[in-house]
């Protein structure tokens, strides 16, 4: 499969007989295109560009202008905004969880023993003597023939299951991939399927190692107002959603007379069946909501023989607005995350609008917003295209640039997913460059940014996150740079431009990479796959 797109690039980029009858070569990206866009949307007066906040319709309105001036079409019927219609609903405790079981009753505290919300628009949820049953990792799957909920019934129960997948900590690289982090064992792919099976409520037992963060992260992120997409789907499904306590699962498990280890082993061997625990749970939640809405930007090139098929970029323009105070600055710019991405898809833009050619596909490109809200705007557009699902061939997502200069290597995230991988492979030949697999697969990081809903979807993604091997000083040092960033910046007021410490070179390296991924996919027939391996297929057959 590898050959195919390696030889359909070669006729068109490098054989010289080809050229005449093909494309000519991408243009070159140079960094007065990127800095000036980087430089605005950084600045102090976008206030950190927060969706509903004053830099919101700022940012937005600067993006549409930038398209209108490079020529781009509007991407949305006649508009460049798709909007992005939004629910920030706080749920408050109003009655303490209450679990029933032969040894008697037990009431447990929110926040130290567990957390729960509702993400429905309702005023106030009950939950009253719901059996709790033990339902594994919590998956269903047909390409794994898994199913955690096997023979069951879960309307009026609550599930109980645990982080991760069944493969986390194996000795099995092939089962569930182990220790790399599938889809399944992400807790939004947990609140899905429990939405799906028609459950009352569902609850992640926590464990520090397979969850990859401790319990105070699942407590402060879990406690205050959530931004969510208003869905059908969420709207009729599970009542409470949440976390217990690892110490808090193993009193239930004991108190009903179970064995949680023992549970655990058997959810991790095929063939496992739900438990019902003996136990019932209480509690009830009151809801308070209130609906906003922010926009993406849409706009594109059209191609010249295949329009109606499209290559598509995306770069989430929103950051998290203004915040604590750390010294002395409260403005998180998100200079970096993702002034830089953003301004990369827009110098990306420009030099497609100067081509002298255009490209045989349309080019799509996607200015996603509330990103850090939970990858929001491009889940609304996943879910509600512009152009149909399966016209797009491929998406390239820029979330974040390599500020510390030019890099031998080019870090794939969830590397082995897609042919994305060998098509970058190739370019990154070209340059001189070489492919660095995913370095904490671990971590779940593809599913962590935009093009993961474009995946979810069907559409192959590639998702890059700079390097570490500096041309010049070698890759300690650039650990140490991304290191530094990481400690640092990310998230904080500091992640600001400075034209000292930031080299550009790095960044319009990355940018003419995913320039001429992106120039070779629009300029061929080629449809890159999934791999066999991968959770993510295509909705449907499209060619072969
Ligand atoms: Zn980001």
């Amino acid at each position: 499969m590898l050959g195919v797109i390696v030889s359909v690039i070669l006729i068109h980029s490098c054989d010289p007989a080809a050229t005449s009858v093909t494309v000519e070569a991408p243009s070159e990206v140079i960094e007065s295109e990127i800095l000036p866009h980087l430089k605005e949307l950084a600045d102090d007066k976008y206030m950190g560009r927060m969706p509903f906040g004053p830099g919101d319709p700022m940012s937005v309105a600067y993006l549409v202008d930038q398209c209108k001036k490079m020529g781009l079409q509007p991407g949305n019927n006649g508009s460049y905004t798709q909007s992005v219609p939004m629910v920030e609903i706080t749920s408050t405790s109003t009655e303490p969880m209450t679990i029933k079981n032969s040894s008697g009753t037990k009431e447990y505290q929110f926040g130290k023993d567990y957390v729960i919300h509702c993400q429905k628009t309702v005023d106030a949820v009950d939950i009253n003597d719901a059996e709790l049953v033990f339902c594994g990792y919590g998956i269903q799957s047909d390409q794994s023939g898994w199913d955690d909920f096997a023979g069951i019934d879960m309307k009026d129960k609550v599930a109980v299951v645990l982080v991760n997948d069944p493969g986390f900590g194996g000795e099995d690289s092939t089962f569930f991939k182990g220790d790399v982090m599938t889809y399944f064992g992400r807790w939004t792919y947990k609140y899905e399927e429990a939405d799906r099976q028609g459950a009352k409520g569902l609850l992640i037992i926590h464990e520090t190692n397979s969850a990859g963060y401790p319990w105070f992260v699942v407590q402060s992120s879990w406690t205050g107002p959530q931004l969510g997409l208003e869905k059908e789907s969420v709207q009729n499904g599970a009542d409470i959603k949440g976390w217990i306590h690892l110490d808090m699962a193993k009193e239930l498990f004991a108190s009903s007379g179970k064995d949680l280890s023992a549970l655990i082993k058997e959810a991790r061997t095929p063939g496992f069946k739900p438990v019902s625990l003996g136990s019932t749970m209480s509690t009830a939640l009151s809801n308070v909501y209130k609906r906003d809405a922010s926009d993406n930007v849409i706009a594109y090139v059209e191609g010249s023989t295949q329009p109606e098929e499209y290559v598509l970029y995306s770069a989430h323009w929103d950051h998290i607005g203004v915040g604590a105070v750390v010294n002395g600055d409260s403005i998180y710019n998100g200079a970096l995350d993702n002034a830089s991405g953003t301004a990369t898809v827009l110098a990306i833009a420009e030099n497609l609008t100067q081509q002298e050619n255009k490209p045989e596909r349309s080019v799509l490109f996607t200015f996603v917003t509330a990103e850090e809200q939970g990858l929001l705007g491009s889940e609304y557009y996943a879910l509600n295209p512009t152009v149909p699902i399966n016209n797009i061939v491929a998406n390239i997502n820029v979330d974040g640039c390599n500020p510390n200069g030019r890099m031998k290597d080019f870090q794939i995230v969830g590397y082995g997913h897609s042919e994305m991988d060998d098509l970058a492979a190739v370019e990154l030949e070209k340059q001189g460059r070489y492919v660095l697999p995913d370095q904490e697969p671990g971590k779940g990081y593809f599913f962590r940014s935009d093009h993961f809903n474009f995946a979810k979807v069907g559409i192959p993604a590639l998702f890059g996150e700079g390097g570490y091997d500096h041309e010049e000083h070698g890759i300690e040092y650039g650990k140490e740079k991304k290191a530094e960033y990481t400690a640092k910046n990310y998230h904080a007021p500091s992640d600001e431009y400075d034209a000292e410490s930031w080299d550009m070179s790095g960044v319009v390296q990355d940018a003419q990479l995913y320039y001429n991924i992106g120039w070779q996919l629009a300029n061929s027939d080629v449809w890159p796959k999934w791999n066999p391996e991968s959770e993510f297929k295509r909705q449907k057959t499209l060619v072969d």
